[in-house]
């Protein structure tokens, strides 16, 4: 059979980046070996489920461009499926209902838990007459029936007392659990909902899954399900089980360690395929290669290359390559990307040549489409606010002749050009006895406000002779006013 893989996600809060990681993970198995990746929702926790969280999941994986060949299913349109493989068992004798109530469980766990043990189920209504038959055991009284029928019962599956189950994990080898640990574990509440090691198994069933590659926090959850393929005769998928991802200081990423859900690198200005790149680095490799692009990413990818040890996040190394495909993205897409940076700050921005230019001229210093919008401040505001240290520093009376000799200059040329620029700044420079900078410095601030810009040419360039002349002429102004 060819590969299919699956990304379960439960819609409990926003995809989180670990969550993100397995998907690529599970997605990019897929497409290497050209199988089917399949999207399940796994919204049987009626409680904490949510349709937001659902559509931000969504929203996650198209931003990220992990496509899904089948789905999204949900698992709470899949109940009567469920509910068929459950009977199935009862049928065959190989689960049994529970009548214990929620009260003699706990009080069981309490006493189990004074006495310093784990409370496993006793296995109390494991004998119990109506086990194996639906109806219940002829000779009742119809009082006893009509009781059973009425009560609610939870489904528990007959689980081996002796034994062990081996996992063959495709990244940690065989694990090996001992059946003892195991109890007859519900699979089926009272509400008639499954529990979520059973709706994951029926799921994984039905849908032909090959491959679970999925976190490692589900690694205690895998001798169960292998318990309940094994109880309905199915063949088990192959396992394979992918380490957490840590913070800096080697605790799992949380809140802590900066933003955990996906969207909002989105937010903070990330590309997703810088996001992709990095993200499936972490935890696999491919030599000493850092830098991916999805089609190689694709072509490299296989578990062989699947680390045992956790990966450990680092946003240094993130915004770092972000930069990285800043900087190479053709300049119209940034430009489309940054617009709503832009348009947050309050800027109405058209795609145009004007805004590619500025893409252009910022880019190298960009590490983010945040950084991008801070950055092209200048470009857009009416009004230039001077950095405190940069209007000290340039905007004094020794400007003010160069201001007003450029103010003549640039109204009386022709053509409001790059080599015109230079050859009016030459002049000034020449006639003055300055240096380069000696000009440009103050005429940067005078135009953007601070020190730090690219090109004074390229800057004037962007901002158009009137604007170039109407600043330094407000810089002319402070000046005399101060
Ligand atoms: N729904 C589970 C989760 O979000 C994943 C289950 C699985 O991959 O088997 O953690």
């Amino acid at each position: 059979m060819s590969v299919r893989t699956r990304f379960a996600p439960s819609p409990t809060g926003a995809l989180h980046i670990g969550g993100a990681r397995t998907a690529i993970f599970d997605w990019l198995f897929a497409r290497h070996y050209g199988g089917k990746f399949i999207l399940r929702i796994e919204d049987t926790d009626q409680t904490r489920s949510t349709e937001e969280s659902i559509a931000e999941i969504l929203d996650a994986m198209i931003w990220l461009g992990l496509d899904w060949d089948e789905g999204p299913f949900r698992q709470s349109e899949r109940l009567s499926v469920y509910q068929s493989h459950v009977e199935k068992l009862l049928e065959t004798g190989k689960a049994y209902r529970c009548y214990c109530t929620p009260e003699e469980l706990e009080a069981r766990r309490k006493k189990a838990q004074s006495q310093g043990k784990v409370y496993r189920y006793e296995g109390k209504c494991r004998n119990s007459f109506d086990r194996a038959c639906p109806e219940p055991a002829e000779g009742l009284t119809t009082g006893l029936k009509s009781h059973l029928e009425n009560s609610s019962f939870a489904v528990r599956l007959m689980t081996p007392e002796i034994g062990s189950i081996v996992v063959e994990d495709l990244i940690r080898g065989t694990i090996t659990f001992d059946a003892k640990e195991i109890d007859d574990f519900i699979i089926q509440k009272t509400d008639g909902f499954p529990t979520y090691n059973f709706a994951v198994v029926i799921d994984d069933v039905t849908m032909n899954i090959t491959h679970v590659i999925r976190g490692d926090d589900h690694i205690a959850n895998t001798p169960k399900q292998i318990l309940i393929y094994e109880a309905l005769g199915y063949e088990t998928p192959k396992f394979a089980h992918v380490s957490m991802i840590l913070g800096s200081d080697k605790t799992k990423l949380s809140k802590r360690h900066g933003a955990t859900s996906t969207v909002a690198y989105r937010e903070m200005g990330y590309l997703p395929e810088a996001l992709v790149n990095y993200l499936a680095r972490l935890g696999w490799s491919y030599g000493d290669q850092e830098v991916f692009s999805k089609e190689e990413l694709v072509e490299k990818f296989t578990l062989d290359n699947v680390g045992k040890s956790p990966a450990v996040f680092n946003p240094e190394k993130l915004l770092w390559l972000n930069g990285l495909y800043i900087r190479n993205k053709p300049a119209e897409e940034i430009a489309k990307l940054v617009i709503p940076f832009l348009e947050k700050k309050g800027f109405q921005v058209t795609l145009d040549e004007r805004l590619i230019k500025i893409v252009e001229s910022l880019r190298e210093r960009a590490k983010t489409l945040v950084d991008f919008a801070e950055a092209a401040d200048y470009f857009f505001i009416e009004e230039v606010k001077y950095e405190e240290g940069a209007k000290k520093k340039f905007l004094t009376p020794e400007a003010l002749p160069i201001f007003e000799t450029l103010i003549d200059k640039l109204s009386s040329l022709n053509d409001f050009t790059i080599p015109e620029m230079q050859r009016i700044f030459n002049e000034i420079i020449e006639e003055r006895g300055l240096k380069l900078v000696k000009v440009a410095q103050p005429v940067r601030v005078a135009l953007t406000g601070g020190t730090v810009s690219p090109g004074i040419f390229e800057v004037m360039d962007i901002l158009g002779r009137d604007k170039v002349i109407e600043r330094i002429k407000k810089a002319v102004s402070y000046i005399s006013n101060n």
